[in-house]
C-alpha cells in the first residue's frame, strides 16, 4: 500500500499515511487532531527500478558567455 505525505494546514505538521490509491485524495486527519490536512507531492516508491538515474552533466567553471552574445 503506498504511503502519502500530508501537511496540516492548521498547525503545519507533516505526517504520512498508508492508504489505497483510491483514497489518496480523501481528507486526512492530523496527528494533533486537526482535520484540515492536504496531500503533498512526494516521490512515490511503488515501482522500483534497479537502473540508476541519469546523471547531470558535469559543467563547471569556464565562463565563455560573451562569445555567444548573451552579454548584450
Ligand atoms: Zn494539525
Amino acid at each position: 500500500m503506498p504511503r502519502y505525505d500530508y501537511r496540516c494546514r492548521t498547525c503545519g505538521a507533516t505526517f504520512e499515511l498508508r492508504r489505497p490509491m483510491s483514497q489518496s485524495d480523501a481528507p486526512a486527519m492530523c496527528p494533533a487532531g486537526h482535520g484540515d490536512a492536504v496531500k503533498l507531492m512526494s516521490m512515490v516508491a511503488v515501482t522500483g527500478t534497479a537502473s540508476g538515474g541519469a546523471a547531470a552533466p558535469a559543467e563547471g567553471g569556464g565562463g565563455g558567455c560573451c562569445g555567444g552574445g548573451c552579454c548584450g
